[in-house]
């Protein structure tokens, strides 16, 4: 049924991703971190519709919160509503206590990218500047703005007109140092490059509107920056008057063990764009986190018919709810620690994985040919994954080269679940290892 349903869509439905064709699955349902094909096969979800589902499928605390706003209200544009004014005092009481009073909120429509679009109209209103610098491995989404900011070239090459003056910086990818340093004694070479693009006298740039990253790498393979970089980029951009831009559109809501991934630092953004998770089941919501003291939004500056469904609100609030209550950034923390590792004993002990790293429960693997030359290897995780899947288990793949094995499970998935996932993993290595070591 899987394979007819998935025939039917490439016939009729324009681009979608073409999975590899050793995956053929259409879903029927799901629950928790677990899916079930139309076929009735059970598969482990480890991609978590790409930090969508933090609070896991169909979550019946979160569900609860729905039935009872969709009853009540679904659409009510801009109007104030308990339910939204809730949410956005809920968002604020999750940023540090010192300065969660230096940020207000508002809603950008139902996408990241509309987030992303959001941000950057802001800060150039607010700066009357225009460009944009942006990191390589970044991805923001696919609107024109947010496909500016977004390095992968293959989307971005097709269309020659986006927005104009973006230009790419190297982000703190360690595993593979664009500057072919040891990151144990490399001075942040990084962040030294980024100040000397920023000189403008020399580098012939214009001083940018702002500066876009995000705080932990997602589709760009779930890189985790060395640590004090991203305090280093804040205060070099601050020092230009550049606005800072952290799209937390996938690392945010607790998906790393913290409300936001940069809670975990001492960087502290002018600008952070959220959507994904804070949706609570799979909910359209996105939005920006804002210092008040770049407010430059008057009246309709930036309007949308969809900016505030209030079910989907009604959702975020029952997630925050949720993992408050049962204290799910602590488990978030300590199942997310166990995972990296198991991998990382996986890592010893095989000739393929070159890197593992991660926070929280947004880990990524690293497949190579060989750990010295530590050229990419996608071919083998190709593979990899249609055993994992032929086992039971979903992950998406990504990574500047195609080579990472992107985890970003539910954080409820509980240990049973997590101990199955490492041995379906576990056992088709083994099987595509024996292919390429012969
Ligand atoms: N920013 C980041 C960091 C993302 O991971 C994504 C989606 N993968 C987006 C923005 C765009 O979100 P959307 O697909 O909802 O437009």
């Amino acid at each position: 049924k899987s394979k007819v349903l998935l025939k039917l869509q490439s016939e009729i439905e324009g681009s979608v991703v073409s999975y590899p064709k050793n995956m053929p699955i259409a879903i029927k349902r799901a629950k928790g971190s677990i899916i079930e094909d139309v076929d009735g096969n059970y598969f482990i979800d480890f991609f978590g519709g790409c930090g969508v589902l933090n609070v896991g499928h169909g979550n019946e605390y979160v569900l609860d919160y729905v039935k009872e706003q969709q009853t009540e209200l679904i659409h009510a544009l801009d109007f104030p509503t308990e339910n939204k004014l809730t949410l956005i005092q809920l968002i604020l009481k999750n940023l540090p206590v010192e300065i969660q009073d230096e940020y207000k909120v508002s809603f950008g429509g139902p996408t990241g990218s509309d987030a992303i679009e959001a941000a950057i109209k802001l800060a150039k209103i607010k700066t009357g500047r225009d460009g944009v610098i942006a990191f390589t491995g970044g991805y923001h989404g696919m609107s024109s703005g947010a496909l500016a900011v977004t390095s992968d070239t293959f989307f971005r090459n097709k269309l020659t007109s986006l927005i104009p003056n973006v230009s790419f910086v190297p982000y703190s990818y360690c595993y593979r140092c664009p500057f072919n340093k040891n990151s144990n004694s490399c001075d942040f070479e990084c962040v030294s490059h980024f100040e000397w693009i920023l000189d403008t006298e020399h580098s012939g740039i214009v001083t940018p509107a702002a500066i876009i990253l995000e705080p932990l790498q997602g589709e760009g393979g779930n890189i985790v920056p060395k640590e004090g970089y991203l305090e280093r980029i804040v205060e070099v951009a601050h020092k230009h008057g550049i606005i800072v831009i952290f799209d937390e559109v996938q690392s945010g809501f607790f998906r790393t063990g913290r409300f936001l991934e940069f809670m975990h630092t001492n960087a502290v953004p002018d600008i952070i764009t959220f959507s994904k998770g804070f949706g609570g089941i799979g909910f359209p919501i996105s939005g920006l986190i804002y210092k008040k003291n770049i407010e430059a939004w008057k009246s309709a500056d930036h309007i949308g018919t969809f900016r505030c469904n209030q079910v989907s609100i009604a959702a975020a609030r029952g997630a925050f709810d949720f993992i408050e209550e049962y204290d799910i950034e602590k488990y978030t923390q300590l199942i997310g620690d166990y995972l990296i590792e198991k991998f990382r004993t996986l890592e010893s002990q095989n000739p393929f994985i070159g890197d593992v790293r991660g926070k929280g429960m947004m880990i990524g693997i690293e497949f190579v040919k060989d750990k010295t030359t530590k050229e990419p290897f996608p071919e083998y995780l190709k593979k990899l994954r249609g055993e994992c899947f032929r086992r039971g288990l979903l992950f998406e793949v990504g990574g500047h080269y195609k080579n990472v094995m992107r985890l970003t499970p539910p954080l409820i998935t509980t240990q049973n679940i997590v101990d199955a996932a490492i041995e379906i993993i576990k056992e088709a290595i083994v099987v595509c290892m024996e292919e390429y070591l012969e």
